[in-house]
C-alpha cells in the first residue's frame, strides 16, 4: 500500500470514527448501531434526524465530516480498510463474540492469493459467501481477484445477522460492489444459482435446530449438528461442478468424534484438496486456530489431486519464509492440482 492510500484509509476511518462516536453519543447507542447509522447517512447524502435526535449542533458536526469525503474519489480498498479499522474498533468496544467477528485482509488475502490460479479466465466470476458478515473477507478477496485477472466479479452474500448485513450493505455499497446481499438462514432453501466460487469464514459452533437439517449427511446422528459441518455441505451444492470452496475452518475439523459424518459426506461430494494451517501467533489459545480448507466439488475432469497440500503457514511477520511457502504452494497448483 503507498503512503498515500494509507492516508486516505487513516483520513476515511477518521470520518467514519468521529461520526460513529458522535451518533452513539447522540442517540445513546452502541458503537455499532451509530456506525451503520452514519454509514447510512453518508450514502444518503442527509443526516437522518428522528424525534429530535440528533440536535443540531451535532447535524452540523456530522455534516461537516461527511462534506470533507469525495466518496467518488475514493477506491475500493480505501473504502474496505477504512470501515475494517471501524470494525475493529466496534468489535472491541461493544465486545462482540467470536463467531461475528470479522475476517481480517490478512487472512482474506492469503485466500484469495490461493484461488487466483484457480478460477478459470472467464468474463464473468461469481462467487457465494453463505455467512457473509460484514462482507470484509468476501470483498477483500474481490477486489484481489479484480486485480489479478480483471475478470468481472459479482457475488451473494447471505447471513442470519441483519446488523453485520447492515454493514456489508454499507460496504459493499461505498465500494461499488456488485454484492446481493440476502438476510437468511444460509441453512435454508436457497434460491440462488450455482456459483464459480464460494468462500467463507464458517461460525463455529452447535445448530439449535435439529429437525431442519434431517436431509444434510452431515447432521450429528443425536442432538445438535455442527453448523461448520453443515454450512460446508450446504455450500458445496451452490458451487458448479469441478468448482472450488475455500474456508476458514478450525484446525481440529477432522479430529473430532463428530467428524466422521463430516468424511463421509466429503467423500460423496468434493475432494479434499488442500488442508493449510495459518500461523500459530495469530490465535490466542490452540483450541482457536483455524486453517484454510480447499474443496473441489466433484465434475467432470476433475480428480483428487495426487499430492493434497497439508501444511502449515509460517509466522505472518517472516516474510523469507512466507515467500517460500507461498512459492512451494503455487508449484503445488500448478503441477498437481491443475495439472491433467
Ligand atoms: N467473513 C465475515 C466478515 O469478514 O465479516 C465474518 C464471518 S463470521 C466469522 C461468521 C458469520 O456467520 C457471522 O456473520 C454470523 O452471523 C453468520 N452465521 C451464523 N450462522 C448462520 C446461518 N445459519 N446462516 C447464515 N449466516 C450465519
Amino acid at each position: 500500500m503507498t503512503i498515500l492510500a494509507i492516508k486516505e484509509t487513516e483520513a476515511f476511518f477518521k470520518v467514519l470514527d468521529e461520526s460513529s462516536e458522535l451518533l452513539k453519543e447522540a442517540l445513546a447507542t452502541s458503537y455499532l448501531d451509530a456506525f451503520i447509522e452514519s454509514g447510512d447517512n453518508l450514502i444518503d447524502g442527509h443526516v437522518q434526524v428522528e424525534d429530535g435526535r440528533p440536535d443540531e449542533t451535532v447535524v452540523q458536526q456530522l455534516r461537516g465530516l461527511y462534506d470533507s469525503v469525495d466518496l467518488n474519489e475514493m477506491n475500493s480498498e480505501t473504502v474496505r480498510q477504512g470501515i475494517q479499522l471501524a470494525m475493529l474498533k466496534a468489535m472491541r468496544e461493544d465486545d462482540i463474540q467470536g463467531n461475528h467477528q470479522l475476517t481480517p485482509d490478512s487472512i482474506g488475502m492469503v485466500m484469495g492469493y490461493i484461488v487466483i490460479r484457480l478460477v478459470e479466465k472467464q468474463n464473468h466470476l461469481s462467487i457465494l459467501d453463505p455467512a457473509v458478515g460484514t462482507a470484509n473477507l468476501l470483498t477483500t478477496i474481490m477486489n484481489q481477484l479484480k486485480d489479478a485477472t480483471h475478470e468481472q466479479v459479482t457475488a451473494i452474500g447471505i447471513d442470519n445477522d441483519d446488523s453485520l448485513l447492515s454493514v456489508a450493505d454499507i460496504s459493499t455499497t461505498l465500494q461499488k460492489a456488485a454484492v446481493t446481499l440476502m438476510h437468511q438462514d444460509a441453512l435454508g432453501e436457497l434460491q440462488i444459482p450455482e456459483a464459480d466460487l464460494v468462500v467463507s469464514d464458517l461460525p463455529i459452533g452447535y445448530y439449535p435446530l435439529d429437525e431442519k437439517v434431517t436431509n444434510f449427511k452431515t447432521h450429528a446422528q443425536s442432538g445438535h449438528s455442527f453448523v461448520h459441518h453443515l454450512l460446508l455441505e450446504q455450500a458445496m451444492r451452490y458451487v458448479k461442478p469441478g468448482g472450488y470452496g475455500v474456508f476458514l475452518v478450525p484446525s481440529q475439523l477432522f479430529s473430532t468424534t463428530e467428524s466422521k459424518g463430516l468424511l463421509s459426506w466429503l467423500q460423496e461430494a468434493a475432494y479434499l484438496q488442500g488442508l493449510l494451517a495459518l500461523p500459530k501467533d495469530l490465535f490466542t489459545a490452540e483450541q482457536s486456530a483455524k486453517s484454510i480448507l480447499l474443496l473441489q466439488r466433484h465434475g467432470k475432469d476433475v480428480k483428487q489431486a495426487d499430492k493434497v497440500m497439508i501444511g502449515e503457514f509460517p509466522s505472518f511477520k517472516d516474510q523469507a519464509a512466507f515467500s517460500k511457502f507461498i512459492a512451494e504452494l503455487v508449484d503445488w497448483e500448478l503441477n498437481d492440482l491443475l495439472k491433467r
